[in-house]
């Protein structure tokens, strides 16, 4: 059972209000402003250790950056990560998804990332899976008119089951990967999960999907 909360590592996070935003509601429809600019948002929903978009922001100074994860215990690693590697287009945030509409303006956001997400695979727990149409949902009010969802996974059953559900709530599928590695999609840049997983030889799954206008 993962730990929630590590001792100390609330008080840590106050100490780095630029990079762990408090009270990101603040800033709802106002994210250019605190990244000082008007360049693209990608969100990640579920960053964990932050290693996805520490790579990401390195490689694109062009995007701004943020990642929303619910527990400290794991964020507070993406924090020394990010104290290291001083990235002024990235932002954490310690928060659940299921706020999201709180945090973002409709339409404030041009990507949503969802890496690795948990599958919970039994039937009762299908509402939590951040592909349910309830999180697609949230994510269509966030992400502008051509906004995209970018999801990977090692988990067979967990792609399967977001296909339907993205192409069942209206999305259009693209550059479906049934193993990205051996695809010749350029650019991917390795999660933690994605870097412990295809270690271990297991094939990663990716999509993309948009809104039909
Ligand atoms: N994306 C990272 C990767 O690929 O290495 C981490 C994957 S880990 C399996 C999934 C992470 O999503 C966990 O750290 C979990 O706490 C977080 N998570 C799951 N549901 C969430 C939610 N509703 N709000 C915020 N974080 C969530």
């Amino acid at each position: 059972m993962r730990l929630r909360n590590k001792p100390g590592a609330k008080e840590k996070m106050n100490e780095y209000p630029h990079i762990i935003i408090q009270n990101p509601s603040q800033h709802k429809g106002k994210w250019n402003k605190l990244f000082n600019n008007n360049n693209p948002i990608h969100v990640e929903v579920g960053t964990g250790k932050g290693q996805f978009l520490i790579g990401m922001s390195k490689l694109h100074p062009e995007v701004n950056y943020i990642g929303i994860e619910k527990y400290d215990s794991v964020l507070i690693t993406a924090l020394e990560r990010a104290i290291e590697t001083n990235q002024d287009n990235l932002k954490f945030l310690n928060e659940d998804v299921s706020e999201i509409l709180d945090f973002f303006e409709e339409g404030e956001i041009d990507r949503v990332f969802i890496n690795f997400t948990d599958p919970w695979p039994k039937n009762r727990h299908e509402k939590r899976r951040l592909t349910y149409k309830g999180f697609l949902k949230l994510y269509e009010e966030i992400l502008n008119e051509k906004g995209e969802i970018h999801f990977k996974t090692d988990n067979q059953g967990l792609f399967e089951y977001s296909l339907e559900s993205l192409s069942g709530y209206g999305m259009s599928l693209h550059n479906v990967s049934l193993d990205l590695h051996k695809s010749k999609i350029e650019g991917n840049v390795m999660t933690e999960y994605e870097e412990k997983f295809s270690r271990k030889g297991m094939r990663i799954y990716r999509c993309e999907a948009s809104f039909k206008s």
